[in-house]
């Protein structure tokens, strides 16, 4: 099994720190499975290419995890000796990948943390890849995510190509991407293509799929495809790890429809979409929404706007007279550019919108003097010693007069079949706040800013743990004062 992986940015042998393996030295790595190799066709300044090739042990892999050995005398059936594991691409490249490339895929890198960050021209060779579905279901897995796909299916004999095609395809990826992004797509999707997988999924594989997918699969057209074959056909595991997907989504979230049960305790259905998970995402930002409406605000901050759900919904509410999304990540911002079809408003609409790069754990003047700021599910995503720096770059120095959080109600998560004892919602969360941490929180933070809060909730009250979501509305101490007088 090979796997070529190509760059042809300036200085090209930069893959190697980034890979954190040197062109020069040819690395070998046990796998529990058979042994990665790691080594480098080319690598000059120009052009560099590194090159995993797997060579699996077809009695380790046979005989490796329980079930199997049992069934069969000593140990033997034919097939392990007799398949095609060893020569083709599938989940053990996508396992000697998380082996022999960790940090990279991590998005980590301590010589070049820049560059790791930054979207590099790649390329991606697996000339031998097993491929239920053909060539066709790789380019509708690949393309959606930037890549430009070449499958050529593999003839079942050169000699002989009235045979037709074998199940294996020459594929080539091409694009410009960041390096973690390229080894995470094929991290999940050589294992969907393959759909063969050679371990027993367990219950964090839900966990491993949604960190691996982290940025890219909730919006991804095949989802569902992805997600199913991933988690090997387990109906239950599948329906979770969807049903969190649809949480996370930006987009195209289903109408609200009031009249079912965002929260109901674990019973998620498998299938493309849970409308009911879907549904909070909408509830969260009709809440959002009311409590801006309410605040009287004309100028409105969206800080952390991700993908700009909530922008497209304050841009098409003309009493919002200018609408700022901010976030600190690119892809956000250029996901949100698109989501609002920025390029294509009339002048006097695209006026009203503006998109701005920031970190919120900075003072910024550019967010001062603005009515109201909603931070929707942003606090949870900072590591708890840098809130201290957002509480005072927006309650201390933006200062709008009402500032509208919302973040998950940890207790509630109990309630998320597939969501294992002390997951998170989203890989990304650095914690999840139970209703008394965010009351504290709360409290404190309109104590020390000369704000006075409000706390509830969005979806479903359950007696017990209570709402999914909370939400909080702060409004300025000078203001309350205005509205009362
Ligand atoms: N508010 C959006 C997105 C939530 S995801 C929604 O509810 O749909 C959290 C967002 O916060 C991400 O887009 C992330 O890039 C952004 N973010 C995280 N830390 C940040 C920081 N320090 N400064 C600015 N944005 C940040």
């Amino acid at each position: 099994m090979l796997l070529t992986l190509t760059t042809t940015h300036r200085p090209a042998t930069d893959l190697g720190h980034l890979l954190v393996k040197h062109p020069d030295r040819v690395q070998s790595f046990d796998l529990p499975a058979g042994t990665a190799h790691v080594f480098y066709p080319e690598a000059d300044e120009a052009r560099c290419t590194a090159a995993l090739l797997v060579e699996v042990d077809p009695l380790k892999l046979g005989g490796g995890r329980g079930r199997r050995q049992s069934t069969a005398p000593e140990g033997f059936t034919l097939g392990q000796y007799v398949n095609d594991r060893p020569y083709a691409a599938s989940s053990l490249l996508s396992s000697a990948l998380t082996k022999v490339f960790r940090s990279a895929l991590r998005g980590e890198s301590r010589d070049r943390p820049e560059l790791a960050a930054t979207d590099l021209p790649l390329t991606v060779r697996v000339p031998v890849l097993r491929c239920r579905g053909g060539a066709e279901l790789a380019v509708r897995v690949f393309a959606p995510l930037g890549w430009t796909v070449t499958a050529t299916p593999v003839p079942l004999d050169e000699t002989y190509p009235d045979w037709g095609d074998s199940r294996y395809v020459d594929l080539t990826l091409s694009g410009t991407l960041r390096l973690a992004d390229a080894l995470n797509h094929l991290y999940v999707l050589l294992p969907v293509l393959d759909d063969a997988k050679h371990y027993w999924v367990a219950p964090d594989e839900v966990d491993k799929l949604l960190r691996a997918g982290s940025g890219w699969l909730a919006d991804h057209p095949e989802r569902g495809l992805i997600t199913r074959r991933y988690l090997a056909h387990r109906r239950a595991l599948a329906g979770a790890a969807l049903a969190r997907l649809a949480e996370l989504r930006l987009a195209d979230e289903p109408p609200a429809d009031d009249s079912v049960d965002p929260g109901t305790a674990g019973d998620a259905p498998a299938g493309d979409a849970d409308p009911r998970r879907a549904s909070l995402a909408v509830r969260r930002r009709e809440a959002v929404l009311a409590a801006l409406r309410d605040s009287g605000a004309s100028r409105v901050l969206d800080l952390g706007c991700g993908g700009g759900a909530l922008l497209t919904a304050l841009a098409a509410d003309r009493r919002f007279t200018e609408v700022v999304g901010v976030d600190v990540a690119d892809r956000s911002l250029a996901m949100a550019a698109r989501r609002l079809r920025l390029d294509r408003l009339p002048e006097r609409q695209r006026d009203r919108i503006h998109l701005r790069q920031s970190a919120l754990t900075y003072r910024d003047d550019r967010l001062r003097g603005y009515d109201a700021a909603v931070l929707m599910e942003v606090v949870e995503h900072l590591d708890p010693p840098r809130l201290p720096a957002l509480e005072d770059a927006v309650f201390g120095h933006a200062r709008p007069g009402t500032v509208v959080v919302t973040t998950p109600n940890v207790e509630y998560n109990v309630r998320y079949e597939g969501l294992g004892p002390g997951r998170f919602r989203h890989a990304d969360h650095r914690f999840e706040w139970t209703r008394a941490e965010f009351a504290a929180w709360v409290t404190r933070v309109a104590a020390a800013h000369g704000y006075t809060a409000t706390i509830g909730g969005v979806g479903d009250d359950d007696p017990e743990v209570g709402t999914p979501t909370q939400l909080a509305i702060f409004t300025r101490d000078d203001r309350t004062e205005e509205t009362s007088r």
